[in-house]
């Protein structure tokens, strides 16, 4: 049997004729930038995120620059990021000029809103003058302590953008994600659990003021046409890709569920494999399951085991923010943030998306039952 890491095509079939059609609608009115499809698409989201306000992008990347842009993160200021995650979420940082300051992960891979505080206290007043924001990202779909977090933001003054390129749909006490700080940036890159057929993402918001900055700044500054007044970039989404996403907007309620029913398979039947930490979910959560991520010692092996059996696996990620060369200037160590750098050499994605089967789920578990069978 072959496990595919995501399978893009399957959901494709399943929604062609609609998909299709959407797409040539866009073909027929032209509309390539923004137009009635993006427009459709950000009153659903916003709708689905219950957020007063959504601007559709051209990515998640994007979006993240965008919310810190709008927001006044200058250059000089410092932003408190997790130093397990995607590097965009640290780029943005560094695209207004600013620094990332890391802080380790906790054993849900979430930011340790502990290790945040201590840093916190630590930090002279002079530092924490310079201190603007904190960016929590809702890793694989499980929102951080945003409690804390939105406490710690409020107590220093913080602007909390929420990344939450994994997590749409979440929830943190019944609460969707994104709209718990100050502004919520998605990414819809063809993989995340809602996906476009190229590059795009949103910012959601209910604070009135940023979102017309950010209308501005996407669109080259302009209200109207070749009137700027402010300067801004071209973060705008494309036609095809708000056609794509308004359609699957109808199913991604649905698609949640399945990716947490299969994630319930998944945790339910490796219960009894000692060698497996499955992933835990906290009291009042509603963990989207982007990625659903095991840890074992032997990592590498179990990896190889799988891909010689047809499973495609990932890491997610290989390499804590603070050991890539691109940070290499912060002047960090290896040793600073343990319990990020013990991840990455255990965890291991396992295929996840709505369209997995059972006898998939049941194969990998298998797999994975037999390659500890083979090392006892
Ligand atoms: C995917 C992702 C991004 C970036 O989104 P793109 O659309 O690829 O630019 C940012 N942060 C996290 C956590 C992501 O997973």
């Amino acid at each position: 049997m072959i496990v595919p890491f995501v399978d893009l095509k399957t959901q494709y079939q399943n929604i062609k004729p609609e998909i299709d059609l959407a797409i040539q609608e866009v073909l027929d009115s032209a509309a390539f930038i923004m137009g009635p499809k993006v427009k459709e698409f950000e009153e659903g989201f916003a709708r689905l995120h219950e957020a007063a306000y959504c601007i559709g992008t051209s990515s998640g990347t994007d979006s993240l620059h965008l919310a810190l842009w709008a927001a006044g993160i200058q250059p000089g200021d410092k932003v408190i990021v997790p130093v397990n995650t995607f590097i965009a979420t640290a780029e943005a940082v560094s695209l207004c000029g600013a620094e990332p300051v890391f802080i380790d992960c906790d054993d849900y891979y979430n930011l340790d809103v502990s290790k945040l505080r201590q840093k916190l206290s630590a930090m002279s007043a002079k530092e924490r003058t310079r201190l603007r924001g904190i960016i929590p990202v809702h890793l694989y779909g499980q929102p951080a302590d945003m409690d804390e977090i939105m406490a710690l933001a409020k107590e220093y003054n913080l602007l909390l953008v929420e990344d939450c390129a994994q997590a749409h749909c979440a929830r943190f006490n019944g609460q969707p994600v994104g709209t718990l700080g100050l502004v919520g940036c998605f990414s819809f890159y063809p993989g995340k659990n809602l996906g476009a057929y190229g590059e795009a993402g949103a910012v959601i918001t209910n604070d009135r003021r940023l979102y017309e900055a950010m209308r501005l700044i996407h669109d080259h500054g302009a209200p109207v046409r070749y009137q700027h007044d402010v300067v801004g970039h071209n973060y705008r989404m494309e036609g095809i890709q708000g056609a794509v996403l308004a359609v699957k907007l109808n199913y991604i309620s649905a698609w949640t569920r399945m990716r947490q029913e299969n994630a319930n398979l998944y945790s339910q039947w490796l219960q009894d494999v000692t060698e497996v930490t499955v992933p835990r979910i906290k009291s009042g959560r509603t963990h989207s399951f982007h990625l659903y991520v095991i840890r074992v010692k032997e990592r590498d092996a179990l990896m190889k085991y799988l891909a010689d059996h047809g499973i495609s696996t990932g890491l997610h990620y290989p390499v804590p923010l603070h050991l890539q060369k691109a940070y290499a200037h912060l002047g960090y160590q290896r040793g600073d943030f343990p319990v990020a750098e013990k991840m990455a050499k255990e965890i291991l994605s396992l295929p996840m998306y709505p369209e997995l089967t059972e006898e998939q789920i049941r194969f990998v578990v298998d797999q994975i039952k037999n390659f500890f069978a083979s090392r006892r």
